[in-house]
């Protein structure tokens, strides 16, 4: 982003507009960039991924444009669901939350998603948030409740339900002229009510509080994330994303404190991802049909399979998972691997055709499944050099994540050298017995053989 610097036209969907836009950033500077991270309460599971890998692979596009970025993650380290479960563990909210935030940083690392510059932990930005409160207290969009927990009243910010089409006038209204109020962070649409910014201390919290102007007590989720984007990001920002169950009430709420208190649009580009689904039901964990990627990992399937299965379909639409899909999927990466090994050492250049097809694809709203078809195309492309291929799908991989550049060409074990030669030599005396026989006994040690006209190979399975 740097002064005359020309970027190719990315086109994005914005939540909040419902439609394709066209991404012009707020400052020239960098692109301000906030996604919603994990609640640290467990290992998430590889729904929950779906929203990273995307903002991930959004955040790639635009540094494969050019565009410098800055990328904020939060870790919610205080909720409903942090203190109920660090209770049951009977482990401090600090060690039960720094717990889960090791494993999140460590998965992250398995699925090649680029660390953001800083992941920030809702307890270290009580006073912001705070802050925030007192604001929205003193405009007369807050008011206390008799245990002195605070509420955002929603009939109070004209545009509510602007992002999730949420209709007020669609909700009952209490005999005060309220929507009534819920202490609880999760709620859905059918119950909009003014929303807790600020929760008074209840037995219920044990020894999770804070002691500050607003009495004894701990922050609203939804008041946690539009402190810790102002407080790093500024006032307004370029991208701010999810999983589409965060439109609402999360990102809802978010949209009315921010701008109520700040009297500016809050985010420009709201964006989300769909679901994982199991049996065509959101993959969750109140439903008990989720994998994590430890599930993955002891079935011996490779995280990166998950990420390239997932680029499979557009991040707009829903993805019904199935352990044999993934499987097949990896099955299918390993042969991308062993097909980029072949192409040897040498390094060329990109080739600039494929290349600008490439950004067309991953520019029209990230259309990672042709932008995949493409790789494809690349690398079985005759009229290319090995060398330009390799060149050009390392290119490609700056936004895809899978690793490329980290392959290794294995040695090929003794014993598979042995039943390799052996079965080319019954190739050629026609003994196809033999050398049935022979690629069974290669299968059995992980690998198969494909024939080709220039004999046969052999791929790990
Ligand atoms: P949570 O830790 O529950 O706040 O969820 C973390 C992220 O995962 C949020 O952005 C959710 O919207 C997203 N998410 C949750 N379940 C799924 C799912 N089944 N598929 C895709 N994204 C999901
Ligand atoms: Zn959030």
């Amino acid at each position: 982003m740097n002064s005359g610097k020309i970027h190719n036209k990315i086109s994005l969907y914005n939540t909040l507009t419902r439609k394709k836009e066209t991404f012009s950033p707020i400052s020239k500077k960098e692109v301000l960039f906030y996604s919603c991270g994990p609640t640290v309460y467990n290992y998430p599971h590889i729904g929950n991924y779906r929203a990273y890998i995307f903002a991930d692979t959004l955040k790639r596009v635009l540094l494969y444009e050019g565009y410098k970025v800055k990328h904020i993650m939060n870790l919610t380290d205080v909720d409903d669901k942090t203190i109920r479960d660090s209770q049951k563990n009977n482990q401090t909210l600090k060690d039960f939350t720094e717990f889960y935030t090791k494993e999140f940083l460590k998965d992250i690392k398995y699925l090649n998603i680029i660390e953001p510059k800083k992941f920030t932990k809702a307890t270290d930005y009580v006073d912001e948030m705070v802050d925030m409160t007192k604001k929205l207290l003193k405009k007369g969009l807050a008011y206390k409740s008799d245990d002195g927990s605070v509420y955002f009243n929603i009939k109070k910010f004209e545009n509510y339900g602007k992002l999730s089409g949420l209709i007020l006038e669609n909700q009952k209204e209490n005999a005060q002229g309220r929507m009534g109020r819920i202490k609880k962070d999760e709620y859905g649409k059918d119950n909009a009510q003014d929303f807790a910014l600020w929760k008074a201390w209840d037995e219920a919290d044990g020894d999770v509080f804070w002691e500050t102007e607003l009495g004894k007590g701990r922050p609203g989720w939804h008041i946690e994330c539009s402190a810790m984007s102002m407080a790093t990001l500024g006032k307004q920002i370029d991208i701010h994303t999810g999983g589409v169950d965060n439109i609402f009430p999360h990102h809802e709420n978010e949209i009315a404190q921010s701008e109520a208190a700040t009297g500016k649009q809050f985010v420009k580009y709201w964006m989300h991802n769909e679901w994982v689904l199991v049996d065509q039901k959101k993959m969750s964990k109140s439903d008990k049909n989720f994998y994590t990627l430890r599930d993955l990992l002891d079935k011996g399937i490779d995280p990166v399979a998950y990420r390239f299965w997932l680029l499979m379909a557009n991040y707009r639409t829903r993805v019904n998972f199935v352990l044999e899909a993934l499987e097949g999927a990896e099955t299918a990466l390993k042969r991308l691997y062993n097909l980029y090994l072949e192409l040897g050492a040498d390094t060329g250049r990109v080739n600039l055709e494929y290349q600008q097809k490439f950004k067309d694809f991953i520019n029209d709203d990230l259309d990672t499944p042709r932008a995949l078809a493409l790789l494809w195309d690349v690398i079985k492309d005759e009229n290319i050099s090995k060398a330009d291929k390799k060149a050009t799908v390392l290119d490609f991989d700056k936004v895809l994540g899978l690793g490329f550049e980290n392959i290794k060409v294995e040695k090929m074990p003794e014993e598979l050298k042995k039943l390799s030669r052996e079965r080319e030599a019954a190739r050629q005396n026609r003994d196809f017995k033999t050398s049935d026989e022979l690629r069974k006994k290669i299968n059995t040690l992980g690998y198969e053989v494909k024939d080709t006209e220039e004999g046969q190979r052999i791929y790990k399975i």
